[in-house]
């Protein structure tokens, strides 16, 4: 059976999907994203996602193409057309296909952007890598300097993972000026003596919407947080690591360049965060 996906106000079977080659989103990398994780058929912290789409929209000047219940709405009904209990959304807004290839911004009133929504089934909740843990390397974050902006430029990221692959691990912590910055699709996490560290909020990572949940439930729950960057070297000493993003939630990191770190198993914090983590957003869930 083929996945209906929404494009620019119409639900059509994937093959009948179509956006134009002189679209700014093919051509130039002129858009941003959104991932937001559906468990039981509801939505995990949608309000997140939707405020962050709304800030890399303003930071890119680009206009919001529907409004946030609109949006609301087309992630249920892709929901429910599609049968999903259990995967991502996955959701792209650029800024739309001009009548040729131009490097100059179109004038948003004559050129509408693009909005194109589609589904992802997959089981997200029971991870078997969540049981083994994740086995890293690090890379140079070479990315450009807006991470902030959760924009459609995932080359490197995706070179990143390759890197990954060919090394036989899962995935790559990005490096600059001696400091991890984040993973290729992920914020990255150490704990030392019970104290959670993880990169200060600036233009270097995405702010993740998990990083702010997870964040938050650890302080709830009485847990250390230090929001500051950390070399590689202090992260193969800690005790344990992990990533999060929305569609891992919270994923134990137990090798870093060939050296264990802890137990070289997945550590109390970490699989005590999962928990919490997916406990309370499933309570959230809409
Ligand atoms: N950093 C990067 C570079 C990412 O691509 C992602 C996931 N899109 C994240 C962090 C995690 O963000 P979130 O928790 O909102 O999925």
């Amino acid at each position: 059976m083929s996945r209906i996906v929404y494009v620019n106000g119409t639900y059509v079977p994937e093959e009948e999907a179509h956006i134009s080659v002189f679209d700014r989103g093919f051509l130039f990398a002129d858009g941003v994203y959104e991932v937001t994780s559906v468990l039981d058929g509801k939505l995990i912290d949608f309000d997140g996602h939707a405020v962050r789409l709304e800030r890399s929209l303003g930071e890119l000047d680009m206009a919001q193409p529907v409004t946030k219940d609109a949006l609301l709405e087309i992630h249920r009904e892709l929901v429910r057309r599609n049968d999903l209990t259990e995967g991502m959304i996955y959701l792209q807004v650029t800024r739309g296909a001009d009548a040729d290839r131009d490097f100059a911004f179109p004038d948003p009133d004559k050129v509408p952007s693009t909005l194109v929504l589609f589904t992802q089934a997959k089981a997200i909740s029971k991870s078997a890598a969540a049981e083994i843990g994740l086995k890293v390397i690090s890379i140079d974050d070479i990315r450009w300097g807006r991470r902030d902006i959760k924009t459609v430029q995932l080359l490197y990221p995706s070179m990143g993972k390759m890197m990954a692959k060919a090394a036989g691990k899962d995935d790559a912590w990005m490096i600059e000026d001696g400091q991890v910055t984040e993973g290729t699709s992920n914020n990255a996490y150490i704990v030392k003596d019970g104290t959670i560290i993880t990169r200060h909020l600036g233009n270097e990572i995405l702010h993740g919407i998990t990083r702010k949940a997870v964040l938050k439930f650890a302080r709830e729950a009485q847990m250390k947080v230090e929001e500051r960057a950390f070399t590689i070297d202090e992260a193969k000493a800690a005790d344990e690591a992990f990533i999060t993003s929305a569609s891992t939630f919270v994923m134990p990191v137990v090798e870093i360049d060939d050296v264990s770190v802890g137990a070289g198993t997945p550590g109390p914090v970490a699989q005590r965060l999962r928990e919490i983590y997916l406990a309370e957003s499933m309570a959230a869930a809409q």
